[in-house]
């Protein structure tokens, strides 16, 4: 199993959250799977990437030249895949990954994952998209898909497929446990009897 993670290229203002960045990549290891990543050494990225090779596990890379000219990647991953474009990285991180999860980041973090949960919903993949809510982190936003139910522009089964967990062993036990729901545009089935 490979589980690409999307997270911040800092480290943020806390120290917990690259110790939740390491933690996280130490028990995707220990339970035999590998990383897929955006390349980079620095920020939270680069702690969980560490993590997962330390733990004898291997970790692609996947990052845009530009970003790799600016020496941002990280010299010590099994494979670094030098792509033109941020979209051909996002295309190959969903083509090798078989699970989504988002530790704290900022931005581009959010880009990533949105995408990886938009294809779920329309059923362009049936990979799991998670968020790891270190200290909380999360609760706005998951506040905010509770708004975008209630106003019509989000089904509740389409905001429940995300799996929100504050620990990486929940998590990475929701990950194997996940069952897609129906896609977006498919026709509700009639009910017994119409
Ligand atoms: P952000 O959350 O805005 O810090 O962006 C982090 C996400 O965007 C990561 O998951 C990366 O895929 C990508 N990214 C942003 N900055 C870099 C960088 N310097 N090196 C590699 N990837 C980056």
């Amino acid at each position: 199993m490979k589980i690409a993670v999307f997270c911040g290229s800092s480290r943020g203002n806390d120290e917990s959250f690259a110790e939740a960045a390491r933690t996280f990549g130490s028990h995707i290891a220990s339970q035999g799977i590998d990383l897929v990543f955006g390349g980079g050494k620095v920020g939270l990225m680069g702690v969980v990437a560490d993590a997962v090779l330390a733990g004898g596990r291997e970790v692609y890379g996947v990052i845009p030249e530009s970003l790799r000219d600016r020496e941002l990647a990280h010299p010590g991953l099994t494979r670094l895949d030098v792509v033109g474009s941020m979209h051909q990285r996002k295309a190959l991180m969903a083509d090798m990954a078989d699970a989504f999860v988002a530790l704290p980041g900022g931005p581009g973090t959010m880009d990533e994952i949105f995408e990886a949960w938009t294809w779920a919903q329309l059923g362009y993949h049936h990979k799991p998209c998670a968020l790891l809510n270190v200290n909380g982190y999360y609760n706005e936003l998951i506040a905010f898909f509770r708004t975008m139910a209630g106003a019509g522009f989000l089904k509740a089964e389409h905001a429940d497929m995300v799996i929100v967990e504050e620990r990486a062993e929940a998590l990475l036990a929701a990950l194997r446990s996940y069952r897609p729901p129906a896609r977006k545009w498919d026709p509700v089935s009639p009910a017994p009897g119409t």
